[in-house]
């Protein structure tokens, strides 16, 4: 508090202020407060000398928008005898100022007229950097809020303190429920205590930022329970005094997955699930070395399904397909689990018969001929039969090449089918080469 009782001694001591600083006194018969002193800071803002200012009501001291609220302020301030704050945004020249005013009683001998003190600061450089910061937060946050990548920022106890929309998502937890939760919520029980000594480590380390690399995924767990592998960068920040972390997350492919069904698309046929034409051979070729090393033999089977190409004009290839895919099936399941199926081409299938003697590969061929001609194929109110032509062969002690086994089994198939059809052909019937 400021105690002064003549006008010498009020200015005096306002001048060392180093803000716009002025002293009013409240004149009960004119129901206004009358400037008593002000330093020179306070002149500028009255675009008047103290000279011309001092014995002036606020009324003829400012524009009506300032003096209304002034004079409001100053009743409060000496009618409550409490202090006032206030920002005020006054005109000079041709800048917009922005001013934060202190109103507040000074101690007067009594009887003597109120006094009041108006001090104001220049706020308009403050008001500036606060609306720019408060512009950079909103962008900040619509950065994170909107992120395609989860963004995770935990604290130093490992709490979560940001948690964006694409984490929602991502985890199915919204942001108001993960907030201040502890991170190892969003994993699975068997890696958190793992995880936070990694999180400890990292936090004592000198570097600033590391991405877990793709193979060295982290599992995460979501709100329903369900685990999925993420890779995650992180870097860390200090906020004030406290060190932040911050994780953004993406839910990573499953790369093993994709690779297996890739490799898989790439040995079987798309229709029939059986292995294609490139498959078999590798698995043939494997056999013929396997059975020269161990001097062992092999079958092999050549099927081809009878006038094909007459059920397909008949009934339409979806028909055709379909017994395509029977066919497959009863293929399959006549082998054994050692023997190897494929659909060669067409309606067209080979089979190997590891270890098979010349016997025991017909007695299969046969199960499958006599099989696929008593079956009835049923597909949409369609009834039909058919049957297949075998080529058989045996090879002992992986005589000969791929092709050349090949070869001899469409020979024989060729036989059976100029023979008559739905039949065997395990034997040579003419000169054959290979
Ligand atoms: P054969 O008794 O001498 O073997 O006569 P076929 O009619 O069975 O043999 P052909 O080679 O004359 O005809 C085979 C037909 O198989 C011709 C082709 O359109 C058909 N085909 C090939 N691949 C497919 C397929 O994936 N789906 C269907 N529906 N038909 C196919
Ligand atoms: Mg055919
Ligand atoms: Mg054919």
């Amino acid at each position: 508090m400021v105690l002064a009782d003549s006008q010498p001694d009020i200015i005096r001591s306002i001048e060392t202020l180093g803000t716009a600083c002025a002293i009013y006194e409240y004149v009960e018969e004119i129901a206004d407060y009358v400037l008593i002193g002000c330093n020179p800071e306070y002149e500028s803002h009255l675009g008047k000398s103290t000279g011309d200012a001092t014995g002036s009501p606020t009324s003829m001291l400012f524009p009506d928008r300032i003096y209304d609220q002034l004079y409001d302020a100053l009743e409060e301030c000496r009618r409550h005898q409490h202090a006032v704050e206030n920002i005020v945004s006054i005109r000079q020249g041709d800048h917009e100022r922005l001013w934060r005013y202190f109103i507040l009683q000074i101690a007067v001998p009594a009887g003597h007229r109120p006094r009041i003190m108006h001090a104001s600061v220049d706020v308009t450089g403050k008001q500036l950097l606060e609306d720019n910061l408060h512009l950079d937060m909103e962008r900040f946050k619509k950065v994170v809020q909107f992120a395609h990548d989860a963004i995770i920022t935990i604290d130093s106890s490992e709490n979560i303190v940001i948690f964006n929309q694409a984490a929602s998502r991502i985890f199915g937890y919204s942001s108001e429920e993960m907030i201040g939760r502890p991170l190892s919520e969003l994993m699975p029980v068997e890696i958190r205590r793992k995880h936070s000594d990694n999180i400890a480590a990292f936090a004592n380390a000198p570097d600033t930022s590391r991405h877990m690399h793709s193979r060295a995924q982290v599992l995460a767990q979501r709100k329903d329970g369900s685990e999925f592998s993420a890779s995650i960068t992180i870097s860390k920040s200090r906020i004030g005094r406290d060190p932040e972390m911050t994780a953004i997350v993406r839910e990573s492919f499953d790369e093993t997955g994709l690779i297996e069904d890739l490799l898989i698309a790439s040995r079987h046929d798309a229709l029939t699930g059986l292995y294609n034409r490139r498959r078999f051979g590798e698995l043939l070729d494997a056999e013929i070395s396997r059975c020269r090393r161990f001097d062992r033999g092999f079958s092999l089977l050549m099927l081809d399904i009878d006038d094909f190409k007459k059920i397909n004009d008949t009934y339409g290839h979806i028909v055709g397909d379909h017994l395509l895919q029977t066919f497959s099936r009863r293929l399959a399941g006549t082998l054994r689990e050692m023997d190897v199926a494929c659909r060669w081409g067409g309606e067209e299938f080979v089979a190997l018969l590891p270890e098979t003697s010349i016997e025991g590969a017909f007695v299969v061929a046969e199960k499958i001929r006599a099989e696929t001609e008593t079956a009835r194929l049923k597909h949409d109110g369609i009834e039909l039969g058919f049957t297949v032509s075998i080529g058989l062969a045996h090879f002992p002690a992986g005589d000969g090449s791929i092709d050349s086994a090949i070869d001899t089994v469409d020979q024989r198939l060729y036989s059976a089918k100029k023979s008559g059809k739905n039949r065997i052909v395990a034997v040579h019937d003419r000169p054959e080469h290979g």
